[in-house]
């Protein structure tokens, strides 16, 4: 019978208890049987056995409780500092006793629950390292690996399958996979193993991918139902075999036909394929996709003045400037030369494309150096959007390519969205260039001439040639309807070397009749004048034609110089080492300044017409007007003033000591017969005398 400790606490107590009574009776007993003294006596006693009472009653305490708890708890401790070896101090039969035998026969518990799970660590370790030696083996393996999942998302994907299938395949849809890598497979594949596998345990099959599909495979494959221990149907395991024997040279021959080996971006041919898949998803899904025709503005001049490394720079930094301000999944490709074309997908809101091709121009402007050179590059672009403005490839081609054009045509460096009439606004413009082309075949422009009279002397001191184009039924057409096709597209070349070589006939012509020094201003647009040969071939016609090179003057107009300071420098020194003269047309719609000017090889500042138009009542425009005069004269330049229309005008540019007056006060510009009786005749004296203000 195991003793309980409230058994023990009564027998303590019934023994101190005893005692104090047997004292007490003692007591009691000893005042009614013994005398004062021995009472006294007893009375000494009694406190020490009571005493002696207590002292037992605390050592039994002791020796019963106190002890046998502490042992407990100190062994309990060392569990608590993961010192499983408990073996009960206390060997009593009370609840101590039965309290330290549960704690050992607990502990020991704990302890083959231990070993056993360490053992099991120790096994999972092992089959761990076991996995991940298999998952080094399936993720390196030469074969594509997935798991696909029972509504066939894909896993996990071995490398192989990644670089076959794409980066971005892991959580896509095994079809929208698929039919990226193979287009033309139509059915999706996932409904014709499903049916397979309904009835067989493997579905196989051999699939080779387009050629344009970089890498090229040719792949055997298989896929299988994973079912676990408990026979659920877990998941797909798709495996494939690449059997293209492609060598390293076929790899290189497919990537040059569908990239371009200069930027790396997609080609033109490429490019077509993604934009045929893009259509694809877009009847799929419902979706929107955005078309971005890009051209470079300055591209020609620059790769014409600065030779084809400097232009190949310029290409290979808009390429990586433009694919920085793309999404992954948007594709870019260079056309050709230097056009660009951008597909953004999944497009929510057209506004998007706006957003990205104000990046792109942002990105583009930023400063490029090239041999040392500051250049921005300027871009215009042209947005189509599927399905609103069509869903073949080619139509929206087509119309990014008008809307680009529009945006060249309002002032480049910007983009705009297709509309119906842009496509109509094209479809005359390439019926214009027809007719231009052949009008300059058929010898039907012509140039007139406007004299620039001398203020002081009221003499014509030099005639800008400007040119007309007559056509047979003898309409007489102004430059503003022709000038711009002509100065874009190739026609400028030969065109403007017939305005220099007629210009030159005619300075030839009126010094031979005149016996007179008139000077003769022709126009050179900056394309022109950038062109490679250029000079030489000025010098062709100067000696081709016999004229005095200091009769000609070639009108440049400023905003050139600011795109491509350094070249222009370096050819408009060389043209005046030929002995012509430099003017800068329509000065002060450009950016010039004072220490930009100074550096110019140039000989005559042209006030433009918008400045003079308003004087003398616009005050502001009056000192414009005259801040150039005076710089001008600073830079020793001569200055002339175009678009002279009035009295007011001329007296007002007379008091400012203007150098050269051109308008229509004196003249408008004249075919050559008439300006030469116009000299011959001195007309502008008559107009000069009545309009001086002294
Ligand atoms: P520009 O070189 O600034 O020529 C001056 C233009 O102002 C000419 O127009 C002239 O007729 C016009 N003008 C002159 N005085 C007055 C005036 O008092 N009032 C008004 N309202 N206009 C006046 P045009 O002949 O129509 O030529 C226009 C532009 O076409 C020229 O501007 C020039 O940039 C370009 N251009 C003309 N001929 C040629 C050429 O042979 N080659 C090239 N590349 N460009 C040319
Ligand atoms: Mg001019
Ligand atoms: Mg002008």
């Amino acid at each position: 019978m195991r003793k309980s400790l409230l058994s023990k606490k009564i027998t303590l107590m019934t023994i101190l208890i005893g005692v104090l009574c047997s004292s007490v009776m003692v007591f009691i007993l000893s005042r009614i049987f013994f005398d004062e003294k021995d009472l006294h006596s007893l009375l000494i006693i009694l406190p020490f056995i009571i005493l002696t009472s207590v002292i037992v009653c605390l050592v039994s305490l002791r020796f019963l409780f106190v002890n046998p708890v502490r042992r407990l708890t100190d062994e309990s401790k060392n569990i608590s500092e993961n010192d499983w070896k408990f073996i009960s101090p206390v060997t009593s039969d009370d609840e101590i006793g039965v309290l330290g035998n549960i704690i050992e026969s607990m502990s020991r518990k704990l302890r083959e629950v231990l070993s056993s799970h360490d053992k099991n660590i120790k096994r999972l370790d092992s089959v761990n390292q076991s996995l991940s030696k298999m998952n080094s083996i399936v993720d390196n393996s030469q074969d594509l690996t997935a798991v696909l999942s029972p509504d066939w998302e894909i896993t996990y994907a071995n490398k192989n399958f990644l670089n076959t299938f794409g980066e971005n395949a892991i959580d896509s849809n095994f079809d929208d996979c698929y039919r990226d890598k193979f287009p033309d497979e139509f059915e999706p594949l996932t409904k014709i193993i499903t049916e397979k596998l309904a009835t067989e345990s493997l579905w196989e099959s051999e699939v080779k991918s387009a050629d344009n599909v970089v890498p090229i495979c040719e792949l055997f494959q298989t896929v299988y139902k994973y079912i676990d221990e408990s026979g659920d149907f877990v998941s797909y395991i798709y495996s494939a075999q690449n059997t293209f024997q492609g060598s390293e040279h076929n790899e290189k021959m497919a990537w040059l036909a569908y990239y371009d080996h200069l930027t790396g971006l997609q080609n033109r041919t490429y490019f077509k394929n993604q934009l045929e898949k893009e259509l694809l998803s877009v009847k799929r899904e419902d979706s929107l996709i955005a078309l971005l025709y890009l051209d470079l503005d300055n591209f020609k001049m620059i790769n014409d003045s600065m030779g084809h490394e400097a232009g190949d720079q310029l290409l290979i930094t808009a390429a990586e400037r433009l694919t920085k301000c793309l999404r992954e999944e948007d594709s870019i490709a260079r056309l050709g030369g230097d056009e660009f074309a951008i597909i953004l997908t999944g497009i929510d809101a057209v506004h998007y494309a706006s957003i990205v091709a104000n990046k792109i121009i942002r990105a583009l402007n930023q400063p490029v150096y090239i041999d040392g050179q500051g250049l921005s590059i300027k871009a215009s672009l042209g947005i189509t959007i599927a399905p609103q403005d069509g869903m073949g490839s080619a139509e929206l081609m087509k119309n990014a390519d008008v809307a680009m054009y529009e945006a060249k045509q309002k002032g480049k460096n910007s983009f705009r969205f297709f509309t119906p009439d842009m496509d109509r606004n094209v479809a005359n413009r390439v019926q214009k260039e027809h007719e231009i082309q052949s009008a300059f075949e058929n010898q039907e422009f012509i140039l007139y001439y406007q004299p620039k009279v001398n203020v002081r002397t009221g003499e014509v001191d030099s005639a800008e040639a400007l040119v007309r184009w007559q056509s047979p039924d003898g309409k007489i057409r102004a430059p503003v309807e022709f000038i711009d096709i002509i100065e874009n597209g190739d026609l400028i070349i030969p065109f403007g070397l017939w305005v220099i070589r007629s210009g030159c006939q005619q300075a030839k012509t009126l010094y031979k009749s005149l016996r007179r020094r008139i000077l003769i201003s022709v126009n050179v647009s900056p394309r022109q004048l950038m062109a490679p040969g250029f000079v030489s071939s000025v010098e062709n016609v100067i000696k081709e034609v016999g004229v005095d090179p200091s009769l000609i003057e070639l009108e440049i107009t400023e905003s050139l110089f600011m795109d491509n300071l350094s070249q222009t420098i370096e050819h408009l020194s060389a043209l005046r080492a030929l002995g012509l003269r430099i003017s800068v047309d329509d000065f002060g719609t450009g950016f010039s300044s004072l220490s930009y000017l100074k550096r110019l090889p140039i000989d005559q500042l042209k006030i433009d017409r918008s400045f003079i138009m308003d004087i003398p009542g616009d005050e502001e425009d009056c000192v414009i007007t005259e801040l150039i005069i005076t710089m001008a004269q600073r830079l020793s330049l001569e200055v002339v003033a175009e678009g002279v229309e009035t009295k007011e005008q001329f007296q007002y540019l007379q008091g400012m000591d203007c150098d050269l007056i051109q308008g229509y006060l004196f003249s408008k510009p004249l075919p050559p017969d008439e300006f030469m009786v116009y000299v011959f005749n001195g007309v502008q004296k008559s107009i000069f005398n009545q309009n001086c203000s002294g």
